[in-house]
């Protein structure tokens, strides 16, 4: 894993600092050594970890930890942000119908990503094709096709024709009726003319929705000017980082996304077409700091940013009253409800409520039995951000993509967009409540 260490000597760094009640500049210098010491052996560049040094010791010094937080925390949160702030966003790919060329040199794991990313496409319920058109490498086609039927997708490719763009005009015939055809290009050890030329001339046949680069995590520091040549001649929309399995660098991908102005797409971890994920800025760095420890501590600062109303982008009921009970809202009260018993039973205990209001409501309304839940769960992994944010553009044919994807019926996923209305009407009939019956109804179902 990239950074394997960073967790472990930043945590033995910190704990320096329990017991205190101020951060001296002392304290930051050392937090700020221990992360550029992990970051440069990850191959970080140098001027991105000075960067970020220096944003992290402003913010340490200048800026008041809220109240309750003890400076370690504080000072855990601030690196915690400012690394999901280097390694950014992740790059959008909407679930829609497209085309993606792969770019990247002889080894980097290109074949093995294009299937993994067909693999991908189809458990959110698109219909993907891989386009092979490597005619350089000898077995290219065999490992390629091979990988395809495992990803048990559609794919095109000819081992007797040697003109790349000829393949590739070919392919864009034949798979017509895909909805994703990720292309995937030829390359060399290293970036010659005629490899550019080549993917230029490939580029120009395809015109491509997106290009993304796939970096091999050990590549270092030549990842960056590896990346600003393949910039400049087909421009870089995403970086792909394979390979994270075996090793402790990754830095250089890093290099790369700055270099191309882009961000990171997803990321691979095995030879195997299931072993990709999309990349996610702050899971990313949990799990590089280690997660169970981040996300207490995530926690404890946020009930303390609530206790003194800072944090104003946190989830906050008030928010669901206004209408914007999401399915991320839905999702969080069904795992609390898991924890807790029935809702209804909830209601009960809650003065004024109790069976008048559960009366009202159909009798399924509450009903969320294991089984369903772990349907609902699964649906809504094949949903986008937009349909989990807003889930009034679930039409017919979104529902019929997301059955395909998550391999259920389209009558569980209604169901669950039923009972996300009837959960959202319930929440808004709370709104003749007084603020403080609310909150602590709030509080009682979070806990
Ligand atoms: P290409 O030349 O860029 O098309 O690279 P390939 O897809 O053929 O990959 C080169 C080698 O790296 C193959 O042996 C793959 O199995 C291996 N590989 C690709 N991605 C990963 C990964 O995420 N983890 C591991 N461990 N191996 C990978």
């Amino acid at each position: 894993m990239v950074l394997d260490d960073l967790g472990s000597s930043l945590r033995g760094t910190l704990d320096d600092l329990r017991g205190k009640s101020r951060i001296s500049e002392e304290d930051i210098e050392d937090v700020v050594k221990e992360i550029q010491r992990s970051l440069l052996q990850a191959d970080v560049d140098v001027s991105l970890v000075q960067e970020l040094s220096q944003n992290i010791k402003s913010r340490a010094l200048d800026e008041e930890p809220p109240a309750g937080t003890t400076p370690r925390d504080w000072v855990l949160r601030i690196v915690y942000e400012e690394l999901v702030d280097l390694v950014g966003e992740s790059t959008d790919i909407p679930l829609e119908e497209q085309t993606i060329m792969l770019a990247g040199l002889y080894g980097s794991g290109k074949t093995t990503t294009a299937a993994k990313m067909a693999w991908w496409f189809s458990t959110k319920g698109l219909r993907p094709a891989i386009i092979q058109t490597d005619t350089d490498r000898p077995g290219a086609y065999d490992q390629a096709k091979e990988m395809a039927d495992r990803a048990e997708v559609e794919f095109y490719g000819d081992p007797d024709e040697d003109d790349p763009v000829k393949i590739a005009r070919e392919g864009l015939g034949a798979t017509q009726d895909a909805d994703v055809r990720i292309v995937d290009t030829a390359g060399r050890d290293g970036l010659n003319e005629e490899l550019i030329e080549q993917i230029e001339r490939i580029e120009a046949e395809v015109n491509p929705d997106r290009n993304l680069l796939v970096l091999d995590a050990a590549m270092g520091q030549s990842a960056k000017s590896q990346a600003a040549d393949f910039q400049e001649a087909i421009g870089i929309d995403g970086v792909v980082i394979t390979k994270l399995d075996g090793t402790a660098k990754g830095g250089g991908a890093l290099a790369a996304v700055d270099e191309t102005d882009s961000t990171i797409a997803f990321l691979g971890s095995g030879e195997t077409v299931k072993d990709i994920e999309r990349f996610e800025p702050s899971g990313f760095i949990s799990r590089l700091l280690g997660m169970g420890d981040l996300k207490q501590l995530t926690e404890r600062v946020e009930r303390a940013m609530e206790e003194t109303g800072e944090d104003e982008e946190d989830w906050d009921p008030e928010d669901m009253l206004e209408g914007q009970f999401t399915l991320k809202d839905m999702r969080k009260q069904m795992e609390t409800m898991n924890n807790m018993g029935p809702l209804d039973q909830v209601m009960d205990m809650i003065p004024g409520l109790g069976g008048g209001l559960m009366d009202q409501l159909p009798d399924n309304a509450m009903d969320v039995t294991q089984e369903r839940m772990r349907d609902f769960e699964v649906i809504m992994e094949s949903m986008t951000e937009e349909e989990l944010e807003n889930p009034r553009v679930v039409g017919q044919s979104r529902t019929e993509r997301i059955a395909r994807g998550s391999g259920k019926p389209e009558e569980r996923i209604r169901e669950l967009l039923q009972q996300h209305k009837q959960m959202e009407q319930m929440l808004k009939q709370f709104q003749g409540m007084g603020d403080g019956d609310m909150e602590r109804m709030m509080k009682q179902m979070q806990q």
